[in-house]
């Protein structure tokens, strides 16, 4: 197909599928990336005479609702909070985007003693079978990214993510390489152990393109760690001195609050700070 009729095609044929309402889309797949990591493949489609793409521009992300009396409904508390509300909503950036599906990577909190039943959504998102339907709204998120790289000059782009907030950071390391756009960057990303990190393979595959620094709290030092010409590895949390200082860098930001926090304290330049 020549570009010009491609482009009729795509106009005709193939439509955007988030309106800003809560739409149904279809668990097809789920697999266990490691004990506490899943990846779920949704499916969604309006009419079968279209092709559907999400329509979630750069460094968006889509709201998730699921009805909250899948494994709760007979709790009177949750993590000793009252345990009343009808839904359970939270914020998922997909890490995968093709024509009709999206996957998303969602780490699951499991109880502990400080959290005596886990994470909300994902203990329920756990126990969806395939065929089971969620609800997504969206697109969510006040900034494009995409502008902002084409328009503002950067010097280098200095990525900081703490746990699975490394799923709208890597949407837009992914998008940076695809693009060939020539960015610098470097990625700080923060975790509790070394099993912990999501997206390893990935990131490490994309280590020729960018500066790969890890900061774990409990840093084993018995372990041998793999890969290690391919990044830095780091003990405890991100420090001030790691973050480089440049009028023109770029900071992108996302990750558990207080984290996120502690890390924009040690940001000189404010105005260069987006936090996802
Ligand atoms: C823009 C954006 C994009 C995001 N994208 C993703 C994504 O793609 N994938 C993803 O997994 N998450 C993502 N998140 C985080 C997500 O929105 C939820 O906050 C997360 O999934 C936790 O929800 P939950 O209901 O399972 O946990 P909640 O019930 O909301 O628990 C809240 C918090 O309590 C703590 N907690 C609970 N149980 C434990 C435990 N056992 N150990 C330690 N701490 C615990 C954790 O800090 C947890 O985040 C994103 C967040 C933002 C802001």
């Amino acid at each position: 197909m020549n570009k010009c009729l491609e482009k009729v095609y795509e106009i005709l044929f193939i439509k955007k599928f988030l309106n800003q309402e809560w739409q149904k889309v279809k668990l097809i797949k789920k697999k266990y990336i490691s004990d506490d990591t899943l990846l779920l493949t949704f499916y969604y489609s309006k009419n079968p005479i279209y092709s559907y793409i999400l329509g979630l521009d750069l460094g968006k992300h889509i709201l998730v609702k699921i009805n909250n009396n899948i494994i709760s409904k007979n709790k009177e508390y949750w993590n000793n909070n009252i345990n009343n509300e009808e839904y359970i909503i939270r914020k998922y950036t997909p890490i995968k985007l093709d024509y009709n599906t999206f996957d998303l990577l969602i780490k699951i909190y499991r109880p502990t003693n400080n959290f005596i039943d886990g994470g909300k959504m994902g203990r329920h998102i756990e126990n969806l079978n395939i065929n089971d339907y969620i609800l997504v709204k969206g697109p969510c998120g006040r900034i494009n990214i995409e502008n902002i790289l084409f328009n503002k000059k950067i010097n280098k782009l200095i990525l900081i993510a703490g746990g699975s907030g490394i799923t709208p950071i890597y949407q837009v390391i992914t998008y940076i390489i695809k693009k060939k756009l020539n960015i610098n960057m470097t990625l700080i990303y923060a975790n509790k152990t070394f099993n912990d990190i999501l997206l390893l393979d990935e990131l490490l595959n994309y280590s020729k393109y960018l500066n790969l620094i890890f900061f774990l709290e409990n840093y084993n030092n018995n372990l041998n760690y793999n890969y290690y010409n391919k990044y830095k590895l780091l003990k405890g949390y991100i420090t001030e001195n790691i973050i480089e200082q440049d009028i023109n860098n770029l900071y992108l930001l996302c990750g558990p609050p207080p984290m996120i926090n502690c890390v924009n304290k040690f940001i000189k330049l404010k105005n260069n700070i987006i936090i996802l």
